[in-house]
């Protein structure tokens, strides 16, 4: 699509993403005004192309959820559970190492696992943990926790600062933090949504730590429930402005909230976000956040059909296989637990695009995949 395609009120924008300057909050709100879908879509093409050229990536990976025992009681959330309840579960090391190995003989090249704030679980068993499916294979990623668990870990589990707690896990193997927790950062939806949860600047503080240490990241937004499109612009603003500090975020994963599984409250009753307003977000997190080499397109949240949509609309990576995908599903996702590299790669050639796999820190591995072995396995060079 040309600019002369485009409506008078993305036409500057435009100009001005070709020109390589930076939209600004003002003109955010405006996108987000906007109902031209394929004038977003192409402003932020210009950007994904920019950055990315015409690949796009996907990572075989595993996620794993070792507990889902939590002191809170985020509105949003089915996951997290107290002791009592019937949908509380715990994984014992021997467990997760098990299902991580039979992962690996399956070719995936990341762990990515979270849970609830574990009111016993101690400081040991982390280390263990993390140490024993690190020592599965060299090369393996151990991607986990999200700020809030690391938050939980240092004030209440091994009682040290926000950096020895880190340099622990990191010693033990932890390659990467996962981007969960960020929610909307704007106080007063916090407050709402996830009251007693870390503040923005408090979930900053353990990225920008990590990153400080030469480490990287991901960063979220769960979007379409009681936020405005303002508030939205704020979570970006920030995000771009902590990037330009440190650098250290590989993506950004933006995800629609599911009201099927929310607690009593405020988030009752809310319709899932469109796949109308899906697109638009991804795309206008393409066009503000200029400083992010990649945007995921989450298919657990988004269903792979519209993923697959949405690598027209900015975003350059499809996530990962992940075999076993919990936190979406409890609260109501009815997309497939798990994609196969197959369907993730045909997803993004029908798109036009040429796919390649990835590891954990966004980094382009090769076409690696190869079709089942005999054994029914798939085999990764
Ligand atoms: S979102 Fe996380 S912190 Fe909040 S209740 Fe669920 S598991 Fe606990």
């Amino acid at each position: 699509m040309t600019a002369r395609l485009l409506t008078p009120a993305l036409r500057p924008i435009f100009d001005q993403v070709v020109a390589g300057q930076r939209v600004t909050d003002d003109e955010a709100l405006r996108l987000y005004g906007s109902n031209d879908l394929n004038g977003l879509g192409a402003i932020a093409n210009v950007l994904r192309e920019r950055k990315n050229g015409n690949v796009a990536t996907y990572i075989h990976n595993q996620y794993i959820n070792y507990a889902n025992h939590c002191i809170l009681s985020c509105q949003f959330c089915a996951f997290g559970a107290k002791k009592r309840e019937a949908h509380a579960f715990e994984m014992s090391i021997d467990e997760i190492v098990e299902k991580a190995r039979a992962g690996l003989k399956l070719g995936i090249t990341e762990i990515h696992m979270v849970g609830g704030l574990h009111p016993t679980l101690k400081g040991e068993w982390y280390l263990e943990l993390v140490s024993r499916l690190r020592a599965l294979d060299p090369n393996f990623f151990v991607k986990a926790f999200t700020a809030v668990e690391i938050r939980h870990l240092a004030s209440r589990i091994f009682k040290k600062p926000i950096r020895e707690t880190l340099e622990l896990l990191r010693a033990a193997g932890l390659c990467a933090l996962t981007g969960g927790g960020a929610e909307i950062f704007a106080p007063e939806i916090r407050d709402q949504i996830c009251r007693g949860k870390e503040t923005a600047e408090e979930w900053w503080e353990v990225h920008r730590t990590w990153h400080e240490m030469g480490m990287r990241s991901t960063a979220t937004m769960l979007y379409g429930h009681i936020e405005t499109a303002a508030q939205r612009v704020d979570h970006l603003r920030r995000l771009r402005t902590w990037q330009d500090e440190t650098r250290g975020f590989t993506g950004f994963i933006p995800f629609a909230f599911e009201a099927e599984g929310a607690r009593p409250g405020v988030l009752q009753n809310i319709r899932h976000a469109t796949a109308f307003e899906e697109l638009k977000n991804l795309a206008i997190a393409r066009i503000y956040l200029d400083n992010f080499d990649h945007i995921t397109g989450y298919w657990v949240s988004l269903g792979l059909p519209l993923a697959q949509q949405a690598l027209n609309y900015g975003v350059d990576d499809l996530h990962g296989t992940i075999m076993e995908e919990k936190i979406f599903h409890m609260a109501g996702a009815t997309t497939p637990q798990h994609q196969s590299c197959a369907a993730l790669e045909k997803a993004i050639r029908e798109a036009g695009r040429e796919p390649m796999q990835r590891d954990t820190w966004y980094r382009r591995i090769a076409p690696t995949w190869r079709p089942p072995a005999p054994a029914g396995e798939l085999a990764v060079a």
